[in-house]
């Protein structure tokens, strides 16, 4: 059995709270803007964030490929960075559902600056795809939660603007940049035509993600949310839980940055770990763990066979992820076991 699971922040349980707030919601039909719930959920959200409306949908990938399908037409292009999880992570949605083809950018940490931008984009030419969009990640994934500084998103997005691209901004951690480096999410969404937060990640509910935007914006997205048939009906019983979970989970993701700084400390000083991240800015940590007896994938089935369960994403690195059913003693914990495995 799992006893300590850290291989992501989706893999919270619903609180007690939560469920609580759950079966006490109220519900209607979402998809005729009768579920009292889901539209609270849509105006907190879009207060939070400064945007005009919101949308709920069933996932945080949904946001991103109905945006993209807003944004471009097929044969349009999108700039986004190598690691990004609409290039790696979406099934090539873009390619396959708007049409749209991406060229990946070469950044650091997962972030690339307004000068990568420029230099990527398609002069107009009648034999080039049309550069259309710029899709950052906020915090970046792969990138090992690093934090897009609000200086660059800025700068991209007079770029963007000055050639008449549109910016997307893949938020699934939106909230965990926000509370790391103390600058408001709306500050951040400001840079950018569309946002959304994933209420499934660090926020701890079970289901859902909402994708913010001006309201043209969204009245295009709602055709879409009905194409894919992510309209639902009495949503409300989970739009309670992303209510819920911005009442009460979002300063505690504090915990969850402090809990990976201090995991990356204890498995760094373990003979050949090396933090791949040192500077852990939210709630992941990459390790590589090429120099020692393991690979990762065998020091995760190791892990996992005692309680532990951290995951491998390639053959030599490992990445683990905080969130609120992690404490500061499954932590010490979880680093002891991988000192006595390794040693
Ligand atoms: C998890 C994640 C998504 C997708 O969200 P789902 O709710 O799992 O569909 C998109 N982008 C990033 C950066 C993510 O981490």
């Amino acid at each position: 059995m799992v006893r300590i699971n850290l291989y992501s922040d989706t893999q919270t349980q619903p609180t007690i709270g939560m469920r609580q707030a759950m079966s006490r919601a109220e519900v209607g039909d979402e998809q005729q803007f009768l579920d009292p719930s889901v539209n609270q959920l849509c105006d907190e959200v879009s207060k939070l964030l400064r945007k005009d409306s919101a949308l709920f949908l069933p996932s945080g990938t949904m946001c991103n490929q109905i945006a993209l399908a807003v944004h471009c037409v097929a044969g349009d292009e999108i700039i986004a960075d190598q690691t990004s999880h609409v290039i790696n992570n979406e099934a090539a949605g873009a390619a396959a559902i708007c049409g749209a083809a991406i060229r990946p950018i070469q950044g650091k940490r997962g972030i690339f600056s307004a000068d990568d931008v420029e230099r990527s984009l398609r002069a107009g030419r009648a034999l080039e795809p049309r550069s259309r969009l710029v899709v950052v990640e906020q915090s970046s994934n792969a990138g090992g939660g690093s934090i897009w500084p609000i200086k660059t998103l800025e700068e991209i997005s007079v770029v963007a603007r000055t050639h008449d691209l549109a910016m997307h901004m893949d938020g699934a951690r939106l909230l965990n940049a926000t509370v790391s480096s103390g600058i408001d999410a709306y500050r951040y969404a400001n840079t950018v035509d569309s946002v959304w937060l994933d209420l499934s990640k660090g926020l701890g509910c079970p289901i859902g993600a909402v994708l913010a935007g001006s309201d043209n914006f969204i009245r295009k997205a709602w055709r879409w949310k009905h194409r894919l048939g992510g309209a639902m009906r009495q949503a409300g019983v989970i739009a309670a839980a992303g209510l819920y979970s911005l009442e009460h989970h979002v300063a505690r993701l504090a915990e969850d940055h402090s809990n990976a700084k201090l995991f990356a400390q204890l498995v760094s000083s373990i003979e050949g770990v090396t933090v791949l991240n040192p500077e852990v800015e939210t709630n992941l940590v990459f390790f590589d763990v090429s120099q020692t007896k393991y690979t990762s994938a065998d020091l995760s089935t190791e892990l996992r066979n005692h309680g532990v369960w951290i995951g491998a994403p390639t053959s030599t690195s490992m990445r683990a992820v905080t969130h609120l059913d992690i404490s500061q003693s499954d932590i010490e914990e979880a680093a002891d076991l991988i000192r006595q495995l390794i040693s």
